[in-house]
């Protein structure tokens, strides 16, 4: 076997989020729910490329589809032009997703990544609407250049654009405060006052369960408020779907069951299905006003992702998988607050939906060592909020019962050496 030495790593890598940190060893191979590294040492992966690997790594049947279209010497890279298999895979989309939930979309490519599908609705909803202003939330996460960090509510990550990031505001979150205020009813009356400040904005951006600010899931109810406020004032809603879409909170879409319909959605990470880089940003008709040339990208046409995420859409054609999903969720649930109260050190609170759930724990330094600890013993797991105060759970959807149940006797493990 290879022996990597890691200096390598610390040599090449910035200092900001070196993942080399996090999992400090060197990996190779990768099935389903499983990695190994270098040394032939087995991980349960609870991390999922951060939700980018929601089908598992090396699905079978993407793998199988790929191969036979890279040896059929399918086109690779096309930027704008059309191909068959964009073509394929806008029909499956639409017949497969937005169909069956009368979504009437069109799709854009605004990019390879998640932060290009938000700035490509940032960019359109100003330009829809005449208006400059976007209000976001705490804890938001949208991503890492200019526009996405300008809506995104947290001021280490902010600091880093190096000037001051203007014509947002942040308003608080679902139960940032707690669950009994109504954040909504502050965001309303801020609009609906001339001195405020708040100038009526082009539109609010908001993912459904925040991934990075820490597994904070918005109640459905406050969703449909957000959606009732920008509909009386005109205000584009923006779902970023990038990390809580594509079934990680349960269903296709994280806002299918708060009954809401987003005037723009953005999604990326698990939408090729492969860890291939896609992302594609859903408007509204109406609002597809677009000039050409107007928001282009080279890498905006990769069939190869094109090929996966078609593949991928065979895990939507009937509710089998959604039904695996929301069971198993009910199962991940129950073993989190088993262990918050058999481990009251922790001070621990479940959080989440879905497949994207996490502990917050009130001992600083606690989550991540219980990472670590998992880490250790085999297990993948990440931590988020802004003080890392949440251990993030998402294993991918198509783990096995056997999987899960592995994973938490780690995770319990784990647990059980850091309180102590
Ligand atoms: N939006 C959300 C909700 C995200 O979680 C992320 C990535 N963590 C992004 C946008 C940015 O995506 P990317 O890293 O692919 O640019």
């Amino acid at each position: 076997t290879q022996k990597t030495d890691m200096n390598i790593f610390e040599q090449m890598e910035s200092e900001v989020r070196s993942y080399c940190r996090s999992f400090p060893t060197v990996f190779t191979k990768a099935k389903g729910h499983k990695m190994w590294d270098e040394e032939g040492k087995e991980y349960i992966d609870f991390f999922s490329g951060a939700g980018a690997l929601n089908y598992g790594h090396n699905d079978p049947l993407m793998k199988e589809k790929l191969v036979d279209y890279i040896m059929s010497d399918g086109i690779t890279h096309s930027l704008d032009m059309g191909t068959t298999q964009k073509a394929i895979f806008l029909q499956e989309f639409n017949d497969t997703i937005l169909k069956p939930r009368d979504m009437n979309y069109k799709v854009m490519f605004p990019g390879p990544t998640g932060t290009n599908t938000v700035e490509s609705a940032l960019k359109l909803a100003r330009k829809v609407t005449g208006r400059t202003d976007i209000i976001s939330f705490t804890n938001g996460f949208h991503g890492m250049t200019i526009g996405a960090l300008s809506v995104t509510g947290n001021s280490f990550k902010r600091k880093g654009a190096g000037i001051p990031l203007t014509n947002t505001v942040t308003m608080p979150y679902d139960n940032f405060v707690s669950e009994e205020l109504d954040t909504l009813e502050y965001l309303e009356r801020f609009l609906d006052d001339g001195g405020s400040g708040v100038a009526i904005p082009a539109a609010i951006i908001l993912e459904t369960v925040q991934g990075e600010g820490g597994i904070n899931a918005a109640r459905f109810e406050w969703l449909k408020k957000v959606e009732d406020i920008c509909k009386r004032w005109d205000i584009l809603l923006i779902v970023d779907d990038v990390q809580a879409g594509i079934g990680r909170t349960g269903t296709f879409f994280s806002f299918e069951k708060a009954g809401i319909k987003p005037d723009i959605v953005c999604l990326s990470k698990s939408i090729s299905g492969y860890g291939i880089p896609l992302a594609l940003t859903l408007i509204k008709p109406e609002y597809d006003i677009w000039e050409p040339g107007e928001h282009n990208g080279t890498f905006r046409g990769n069939n190869h992702a094109f090929v996966t995420a078609t593949a991928a859409l065979s895990y939507w054609k009937d509710d089998s998988f959604e039904k695996k999903i929301a069971k198993q969720s009910e199962r991940i649930y129950s073993f989190l607050e088993e262990i918050v109260a058999k481990y009251p050190q922790l001070e621990g609170q479940v959080r989440g939906r879905g497949f994207m759930v996490g502990v917050c724990s009130a001992k600083e330094g606690l989550a991540e060592s219980v990472a670590k600890e998992a880490f250790a013993r085999g297990l993948i797991m990440e931590t988020a909020g802004p003080n890392d105060e949440v251990f993030k759970l998402f294993p991918p959807l198509t783990i096995t019962d056997e999987g899960l149940e592995q994973g938490f006797r780690i995770i319990e493990e784990a647990v059980e050496s850091a309180v102590n």
